[in-house]
């Protein structure tokens, strides 16, 4: 099976009212991970590359272990994702490398950190837009700021998405996913207190309003990785030396989902698993040197991570619900 654009994996979503996890790879371990934990609950699969991690695996290193994923595993469908994508250049790279979709964060200027006007936004958002729906690739934006910095990406301050500019947006840019901002953050450090359902820390109601304005909308949560507290303490158990952190609860993801969320970003919590199974290792073995001993518990650690997450969003069960498109088909999208 080729990759197919990603937008039929949202669309198919939808139809089925589900989620679908979007994992970030950076390297081998974490891409076998997710792909494992795809087959075995069978689960279409979005597996996602930021600019860290383009530059981390030097490109070809990683186009080379996604197609890697659709060669061992030609059964699932598989979207290719740029994670916040910050020009029309960086989808131009994304697309050349065989990405079938990427993301235009116009929410900040070109250095990653400096919040845009929202004439700015719908410009490069629509300048990506044109030149990738070209090539049948799926386009995610981003309108409202999250909170947290990432590998250097993020203003560190949170603007929540206003509803009310949301169909205009989508009118003027095209785009056929919306990252939307409801107070989470990248990063481990979402919030100092526990979330629960009465504190409103995550804006729930900025996705019920923006779903019933445009009920077709794929959005998506950023951030989104819920910091299982075991992981926390694993680490700091072994050495480690974490505050206290607290992610986005299982529960108000699901709520996003019942609103209209396609896509739940994750990639802390396999840093976390992957940390937590590495530290316990060493602990225990001080004697051994050799990275597959410690890489294997790392990503038998992931695949557990990710196989919770298929179940919880309820994308399991759903990777042979249709027949994937190409990319060539998808240009009859637009
Ligand atoms: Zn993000």
């Amino acid at each position: 099976m080729p990759l197919v654009p990603m937008k039929q994996i949202l669309d198919e979503a939808a139809k089925g009212h589900y989620g679908v996890p979007h994992f970030n790879v950076n390297n081998m371990e974490q891409a076998q991970a997710i792909m494992r934990g795809a087959s075995e609950v069978k689960s279409p699969v979005i597996i996602a590359a930021s600019r860290g991690a383009l530059k981390y695996s030097d490109l070809v290193f990683l186009k080379n272990i996604m197609m890697a994923c659709v060669e061992k595993y030609p059964d699932l469908p598989i979207a290719v994702h740029l994670d916040h994508g910050n020009n029309l250049e960086s989808a131009k790279t994304a697309i050349s490398l065989g990405f079938t979709s990427v993301m235009i964060d116009g929410s900040l200027k070109e250095d990653g950190k400096t919040p845009t006007t929202y004439e700015e936004n719908v410009k490069v958002t629509r300048e990506v837009v044109e030149y990738a729906h070209k090539f049948g690739v799926t386009v995610e934006g981003e309108l409202g700021t999250l909170g947290g910095i990432e590998d250097g990406v993020g203003s560190g301050q949170v603007q929540l998405t206003d509803p009310n500019q949301v169909q205009d947006f989508l009118a003027k840019t095209g785009v056929d996913a919306l990252a939307v901002a409801i107070g989470t953050s990248h990063g481990v450090y979402k919030f100092k207190i526990k979330p629960d359902p009465d504190k409103n820390l995550l804006a729930m109601d900025v996705i019920k309003q923006i779903h019933k304005l445009c009920p077709n909308l794929h959005m998506v949560m950023h951030g989104s990785s819920s910091v299982p507290q075991e992981y926390i303490d694993e680490i700091n158990q072994y050495g480690g030396k974490i505050p206290p952190a607290f992610g986005v609860p299982l529960w108000a993801i699901k709520e996003g989902i019942a609103a209209g969320v396609r896509k739940i970003n994750v990639d802390t919590d396999l840093r976390l698993a992957a940390t937590a199974a590495i530290r316990k290792f060493l602990a225990q073995n001080p004697d051994k040197f050799d990275p597959r001993e410690y890489l294997t518990p790392a990503r038998d650690a992931m695949v557990k991570v990710v196989k919770e997450r298929y179940i919880a969003f309820g994308s399991a069960g759903h990777a042979q619900d249709y027949k994937p498109i190409t990319l060539e088909d998808a240009k009859k999208f637009y």
